[in-house]
C-alpha cells in the first residue's frame, strides 16, 4: 500500500508540519475536557462563531456553538438546505484516561501529604508511577464562585507524582501479574512534606498544605467536595523521531480527532448541508452523564438550532436525525513492530503514514457492542475521499479476540443517523504519552473538510 507521505514533497510539506505545530499548541493549552471546551470556543469565536443560546434568526452561513456545561461542545455552520434534510456531522471525544481526585483527597501518612485518587478510563496502572504529574481542575464554592487551577505545566511550577517501589525490594511485587503490580488504591499522589509549626497538630504536613491552598487559592478542605480535579501527565507535546514525523503527547485519544474535526468545521463557509461538530465528554467511561454522548443534550442542541432558524417541529427534528450522516472519530491502534502479534493480519490493521482510518465496526468478542456501518454509506464516503484525493485505510482494533473497544458511534446510530467509525491510528494508546503520525493527522483533517463539504 502506498504511503501518504509520497504526496508531500518539497514545499507541500510545510502546511502539514505547520498544522501539526498548531495541534501541539492546542494540546498544550487543552489537557482536560474543560480546557478543550475553553480553547475550542476561543478558536471558534475567532472564526466568527456565536453562542447559540444568544443567537436569533439564524440563516445560511451562520456559525454557532452550543456549550454544554463547559465540558462538551457542539458547533454548527448553517447550510443552504433546510436542516430537516440532515446534518453532516463530525464527532470526537475530549476526555482522556487519567487519575481523578477522590472527594476527600488529602491525607497524611509517614510525614508526607498525599492525594487519594480513583482512576478514570482504562489504564495500565503501572504506567502512572514515577511520572511527572500536573493538577488540572475546578473548585466550585458555596458562594457560587469557581476557581480554575492548573499546577505543574509551567517550567517553574512544581510537579507531583506517585512513588514506585525500588527494584532492590521488589521481589514480591515483580512476581505479580501486570494487572496487580500497581493496584488502584496504590495510586496516591505525593503533594508535600514540610510540617506546619505548632506541636499540637495531629497531621502537621496536611495542615501546612491546607494553609497553603487557603493562602494561594482561597479554598478550604471542605471545598474539595464540590471540585473536579484530575492528575495528568505533565509536560508539553513534542515532536517524535529524527525526522519529527510524529507527535508525542498526553491525551491524543481523542483530542487528535477532536482538533482535526474542529479545524475542519471552523473553515466551513455556507455549506449545502448544515455542518456539525460534536466534542463530547465521558467516552472513556461509557458516555453516560449529561455531558456524555448518551445525554439528550445533542438532540436539544439541534432542536434549538432549528427553532432559531424557524424550522423546528418534532417531526422535522426526527427527519433531520434520519437524514444525517456522521464520521464518529476516535483513535485506532496502529501496527506496532514491537507487538506485531496483537495486530489484525492480512492488511486489516492500521499503519502509521497511510492516512485516516475507517473502521466498519469496532467491538469485541464477535463485534459485540459495535455499530457496523452500512456498505451503502461506506461507498459514498469512498467516493468523497477519492474525489478529494484523501489518503485512507481500513482497519479493525487488533487481532480477533485479543480485546477490543467501543466508541460513541453506536449511540448516534441509535438516533437513526448513518454513521461510521473513523479516526487516526496511535501507538501507546491510553499510556501517559501517546504517539500519532503527522501525515495521518493532516489527512484526517482533509478528510473531515471533504466530508462536511461534499457528503450528500
Ligand atoms: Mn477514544
Ligand atoms: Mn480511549
Amino acid at each position: 500500500m502506498e504511503t501518504a507521505w509520497s504526496k508531500y514533497t518539497g514545499s507541500k510539506m510545510k502546511p502539514l508540519m505547520d498544522f501539526a505545530d498548531d495541534y501541539k499548541k492546542f494540546l498544550n493549552a487543552s489537557k482536560s475536557e474543560r480546557e478543550v471546551v475553553k480553547s475550542s470556543i476561543e478558536l471558534a469565536k475567532k472564526a466568527g462563531f456565536k453562542d447559540l443560546s444568544k443567537a436569533t434568526k439564524l440563516k445560511a452561513g451562520d456559525k454557532v456553538y452550543y456549550n454544554n456545561r463547559g465540558k462538551s461542545l457542539v458547533l454548527f455552520v448553517v447550510g443552504k438546505e433546510k436542516i430537516e434534510n440532515g446534518l453532516n456531522i463530525l464527532g470526537a471525544h475530549i476526555d482522556s484516561p487519567r487519575l481523578d481526585l477522590k472527594q476527600n483527597p488529602l491525607y497524611e501518612d509517614g510525614g508526607i501529604a498525599l492525594f487519594d485518587t480513583h482512576y478514570y478510563g482504562g489504564i495500565k496502572k503501572y504506567q502512572w508511577v514515577a511520572q511527572p504529574l500536573s493538577l488540572h481542575g475546578v473548585v466550585c464554592k458555596k458562594d457560587g464562585t469557581k476557581v480554575d487551577i492548573v499546577i505543574g505545566e509551567k517550567d517553574d511550577d512544581p510537579i507531583f507524582g506517585i512513588s514506585d517501589l525500588l527494584i532492590h525490594l521488589a521481589a514480591d511485587q515483580m512476581a505479580k501479574t501486570g494487572a496487580k503490580v500497581v493496584e488502584g488504591e496504590d495510586l496516591n499522589v505525593f503533594v508535600g512534606s514540610i510540617p506546619a509549626k505548632g506541636k499540637d497538630e495531629k497531621e502537621p504536613v496536611k495542615k501546612a498544605i491546607l494553609d497553603l491552598l487557603k493562602k494561594e487559592y482561597d479554598i478550604e478542605e471542605a471545598d474539595f467536595v464540590s471540585a473536579e480535579f484530575e492528575m495528568l501527565p505533565a509536560g508539553k507535546a513534542r515532536d517524535y523521531g529524527f525526522d519529527s514525523s510524529m507527535v508525542f503527547a498526553y491525551g491524543q485519544d481523542d483530542k487528535v480527532c477532536a482538533y482535526t474535526s474542529l479545524r475542519a468545521i471552523l473553515e466551513m463557509d455556507k455549506p449545502n448541508r448544515t455542518s456539525c461538530c460534536i466534542l463530547s465528554d465521558k467516552e472513556e467511561v461509557g458516555s453516560q452523564g449529561n455531558t456524555g454522548m448518551q445525554s439528550r443534550a445533542f438532540e436539544n442542541a439541534i432542536a434549538e438550532l432549528m427553532n432559531k432558524k424557524g424550522e423546528y417541529n418534532e417531526l422535522a427534528l426526527r427527519h433531520c436525525l434520519t437524514n444525517s450522516m456522521m464520521l464518529s472519530s476516535d483513535v485506532s491502534a496502529a501496527f506496532d513492530p514491537n507487538y506485531p502479534s496483537a495486530s489484525s493480519p492480512n492488511n486489516n490493521n492500521a499503519y502509521f503514514g497511510r492516512g485516516i482510518v475507517f473502521n466498519k465496526y469496532t467491538g469485541s468478542r464477535g463485534k459485540g457492542g459495535s455499530n457496523d456501518a452500512n456498505p451503502e454509506f461506506i461507498a459514498k464516503i469512498r467516493k468523497v475521499m477519492d474525489d478529494n484525493k484523501v489518503a485512507f485505510q481500513t482497519s479493525e482494533l487488533g487481532r480477533v479476540d485479543q480485546g477490543g473497544g467501543g466508541t460513541i458511534a453506536y449511540i448516534l446510530a441509535n438516533l437513526d443517523i448513518e454513521v461510521i467509525d473513523a479516526g487516526i491510528a496511535l501507538h501507546n494508546m491510553h499510556a501517559c504519552y501517546e504517539v500519532a503520525s503527522k501525515v495521518d493527522i493532516y489527512e484526517a483533517y482533509r478528510a473531515y473538510v471533504a466530508f462536511l463539504k461534499d457528503m450528500k
